[in-house]
């Protein structure tokens, strides 16, 4: 699809990563591109779209100018109640998001990549994989380059397409060959007026135009999403993945391996204990990134070697190194529940744990039952750390309050022993005393190392 546009105006709301590659790809197609930023754009950004020319605003919305506009690429971190998309709106402007116009420029095979936890994990381990037997693999998205400017400047014939719900909701006829929703579980209601159900339907787009030709693979065990499919006709191929049930067609687990049922034959795969990541879920990203192989092809003795060998990505449950033969452990990108969950199940020893951090609507009672068995000491992180204090009171031995991470790693060490673990999985987002969850991890490892 080489689509040449002569003259109609795209207005690109939002200067970031996404909104830079969709007007720089725009531009390259013919289109009068403008670009306005309510915020300060980045030094960065403006070189980039002065070096191409682009007309732009920063700190400012030109109503006239962006209401005249054929076609808007909206940048995800703009919501829909935002006063200049109603606007727009209003005037039937077709709204749509970065994914959707790259889309129309590509001719790549697409593995799309969503859910609410696991996404950069199964994102880059599938592109691991596929880049082993594939030429010209890309992970991009929500991850690394967006995928405008992807389009524009690579070569890529399979990209791996990390998918956020915001993404996804300004999708239109986007169908990638491969969708994965790795599992669902409350996030960003604020997005969506506190309803659980218009999230998940938000999900679900990534679905929604796909043919009978393409895949679907997700998760037989998540609740949600089963239900959700009762009610939901699917037009491709299912491809499910389970750790507790065998499947008509799909991957699963049989005496400790990996296996996957495709027309009635099974595989299997690699066994369990061969997986280079731990934890459940870890095994569970691991059954989808394999399905996606085995979908394109790719030779067993390959994923086997990218299973098996790959290293995992920084922030998530990342070991980071053993002092006096206590384990440290960073997840700082578990920011909701069900990612904490999986880092208390995944962990075998007894557990120092720092925990706290800006509580987006969390239901700890999921994690009672873990934090009862497993944690011996609590050292919570936070501002207002009074929700998590009120929740654990009786789940562990010993809480404790700090506003340093240099000050909580301090702590752990002198409450861990030999062979515990101090695992940072703080169940909550970073902003109320970090840059953001790379900081706070930055921050864990520092002061780990400097113990
Ligand atoms: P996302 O990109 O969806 O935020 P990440 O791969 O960055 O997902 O992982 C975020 C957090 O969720 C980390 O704490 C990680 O250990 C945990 N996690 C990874 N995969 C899963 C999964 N399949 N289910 C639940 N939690 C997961």
């Amino acid at each position: 699809m080489n689509k040449q546009i002569i003259h109609k105006k795209l207005v690109v709301l939002g200067a970031g990563e996404s909104g830079v590659g969709t007007a720089l790809l725009g531009k390259s197609k013919g289109y009068d591109v403008f670009v306005s930023d309510f915020g300060k754009i980045t030094p960065k950004y403006v070189s980039k779209l002065k070096k191409a020319k682009i007309d732009f605003e920063s700190q400012q919305h030109s109503e006239e100018k962006i209401l005249s506009a054929d076609i808007v690429v909206k940048s995800p971190g703009i919501p829909d109640k935002a006063p200049i998309v109603q606007s727009l709106l209003k005037l039937k402007t077709p709204v749509i998001s970065e994914i959707e116009f790259a889309n129309n420029y590509t001719n790549a095979t697409i593995v799309g990549i969503t859910g609410s936890n696991g996404k950069t994990t199964t994102t880059l381990l599938t592109a691991d994989l596929l880049s082993k037997a594939l030429p010209n693999v890309l992970a991009a998205g929500n991850i690394g380059d967006s995928f405008a400017e992807a389009v524009l400047t690579s070569t890529t014939e399979t990209y791996v397409l990390e998918l956020s719900s915001f993404q996804l909701d300004g999708v239109v006829n986007f169908a990638p060959k491969i969708a994965i929703i790795t599992n669902l579980s409350p996030d960003h209601l604020d997005r969506y007026a506190y309803d659980y159900q218009k999230y998940i339907a938000s999900k679900f787009n990534i679905i929604k135009k796909q043919t009978a030709e393409d895949y679907f693979i997700y998760d037989a065990d998540d609740s949600d999403i089963v239900e959700y499919l009762k009610t939901t006709p699917i037009k491709s191929q299912s491809f499910p993945f389970s750790l507790t049930q065998e499947l008509k067609q799909g991957t699963y687990i049989k005496d400790n391996q990996i296996v996957m049922k495709n027309n009635n034959i099974e595989e299997v795969l690699i066994s369990t204990d061969k997986l280079s990541l731990q934890g459940k879920h870890n095994t569970k990203n691991a059954m989808a990134a394999a399905t996606v192989a085995k979908l394109l092809g790719i030779r067993k003795q390959t994923i086997r070697e990218s299973l098996s060998s790959f290293q995992g990505v920084p922030h998530r449950l990342e070991n980071v190194q053993k002092v006096r033969n206590v384990n440290y452990i960073n997840d700082s990108k578990a920011t909701n529940v069900n990612a904490t969950y999986y880092a208390l199940e995944a962990v075998k020893a007894s557990i120092v744990w720092i925990v706290g951090g800006v509580d987006k609507g969390n239901d700890y009672s999921q994690l009672y039952a873990l934090v009862r068995g497993k944690v011996k000491a609590i050292i919570c992180l936070g501002e207002d750390n009074s929700k998590i204090i009120e929740a654990f009171q009786n789940c562990a031995e010993t809480i404790t309050e700090t506003k340093s991470m240099e000050a909580a790693v301090k702590i752990a060490d002198t409450i861990a022993e030999e062979s515990d673990t101090v695992l940072l999985s703080p169940c909550c987002a970073s902003f109320d005393l970090f840059k953001n969850y790379e900081d706070r991890g930055d921050q864990f490892k520092k002061a780990v190392r400097q113990l």
